[in-house]
């Protein structure tokens, strides 16, 4: 068979761990063999980022905004543990953090769904897509402790020295203050990324926030929301059959339940925080969720939404048999290139694609597939298989797909 021809190189972001173990034979087994691969490599792992004073991050992100297009191995965000662990430096900046505001992107999760892993809410049918707002609110907020009573003020400092100030509260007893923040460039930042990503997936875009208690610092969120999609995506969504809508984030959580999915729904940083995990547990499986990473002029990085499954390299070390999901990880490279096939006019590069996804769900359902879904499938007959027989079963059955 002839391999499948690339004109743009894709950014390759390797990492950590067991995933960077998957990564290797993720390649070797399903990519390599059908695609004559173009990628520029950046080697994330922690050793490398210790290496070079974290400057490969730096250089792999600005890689991606240049090509626009990456795939991301999951990587250790250190803790004092691992500074010890890999005798580091220093105590590096989560990738993800330092590659997503040098994107200024916004990260959409999605659940790949199967036959056999039920969703927990019987109406959820299609994937539910999350956005989140990566910005500020309550993770860029300043706290104080009220010893007792006295009042608490917002005060604004203008460049010419001018003050606004704003009561907070006047202290009876001892309390509790927070000040958040968010900025205007950053709203619009998610909000474009959110309605090209729409665009790009033609599916219908949910925001919601609590403007009604919130009548300026959320009911900004929803102007900003409004006056951009009026002004640059109305058209478009309209020609794509699409819808934006806004609600109260009460009504959007009843609605999402009784929804049957296949939509973005659009959240503030903590909602965002919250709602993935209680979206993710509820379709099933963390191992089965993927992650995009999105900029407003509509560049992209796909990656798994998990971790580098540390228990399991743990395993593998020890000469241990593992078997540890891969799928997240395929769909992030299948994310990608398909994505560098849109962009370049591949159809064969866009068909792999499609047949590799396939291949994956196929033999899920076929009853093959890691431990992690064998305890939780719901089908008759289940084949466990190990980290890399998972990935040979995906092969064999995409070398079938590819020659029809
Ligand atoms: P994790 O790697 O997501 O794994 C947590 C547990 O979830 C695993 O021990 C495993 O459970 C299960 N699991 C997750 N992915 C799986 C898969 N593909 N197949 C089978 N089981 C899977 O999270 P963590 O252990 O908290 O974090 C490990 C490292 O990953 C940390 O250093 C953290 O900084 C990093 N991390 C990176 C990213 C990223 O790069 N995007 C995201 C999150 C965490 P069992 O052990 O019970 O089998
Ligand atoms: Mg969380």
């Amino acid at each position: 068979m002839q391999k499948i021809q690339m004109t743009t190189p894709i950014v390759e972001m390797d990492g950590d761990e067991m995933t960077r173990i998957l990564w290797k034979m993720i390649k070797d087994e399903l990519i390599l063999p059908f695609v004559d691969l173009k990628s520029e490599y950046y080697d994330l792992g922690l050793e490398n980022r210790d290496k070079t004073d974290d400057q490969v991050t730096i250089d792999s992100a600005n890689a991606a905004k240049k090509y626009g297009v990456a795939v991301k191995c999951a990587t250790i965000t250190p803790n004092a543990a691992r500074v010890k662990e890999y005798n580091l430096k220093e105590m590096w900046k989560s990738p993800n953090g330092t590659i997503r505001a040098i994107m200024d992107g916004t990260v959409f999760r999605a659940p790949i769904l199967v036959k056999g892993v039920e969703p927990y809410v019987r109406t959820w049918k299609k994937p539910i897509t999350i956005a989140r707002h990566a910005y500020g609110d309550l993770y860029k907020a300043s706290e104080m402790k009220i010893p007792g009573p006295g009042k608490v003020e917002l005060v604004y400092t203008a460049a010419d020295g001018s003050e606004t100030r704003e009561l907070v509260h006047e202290y009876k007893s001892a309390g509790i203050a927070q000040g958040m923040h968010n900025l205007i460039p950053s709203i619009e930042s998610f909000a474009r990324s959110c309605f090209s990503y729409a665009l790009d997936t033609k599916q219908d875009l949910w925001f919601a926030t609590k403007d009604t208690i919130s009548k300026k610092y959320d009911h900004t969120f929803k102007d900003i929301f409004q006056e951009i999609y009026d002004n640059e995506y109305k058209d478009a969504f309209e020609k794509a059959g699409i819808e934006y809508f806004y609600t109260l984030i009460d009504d959007a959580v009843a609605r999402v339940v009784k929804s049957e999915g296949g939509y973005i729904w659009a959240c503030k940083n903590y909602d965002g925080d919250v709602m993935s995990d209680m979206v993710a547990t509820a379709f099933g499986s963390l191992a089965m969720m993927t992650s995009v990473l999105v900029s407003p002029d509509g560049k992209y990085e796909y990656e798994a939404a998990h971790g580098t499954v540390q228990r399991h390299y743990y395993k593998y070390l020890k000469g241990e048999e593992t078997s540890t999901n891969s799928v997240a990880t395929i769909f992030a490279w299948s994310g990608a290139l398909r994505r560098r096939g849109q962009m370049d006019d591949l159809s064969e590069l866009m068909r792999y694609a499609d047949c590799l996804e396939k291949a994956t769900i196929d033999t899920i359902e076929a009853g093959y597939m890691t431990k992690d879904l064998a305890l939780v499938s719901s089908l008759p007959e289940i084949h466990p298989l190990s980290s890399e027989g998972f990935i040979k079963a995906i092969a064999e059955r995409l070398t079938q797909y590819l020659e029809k």
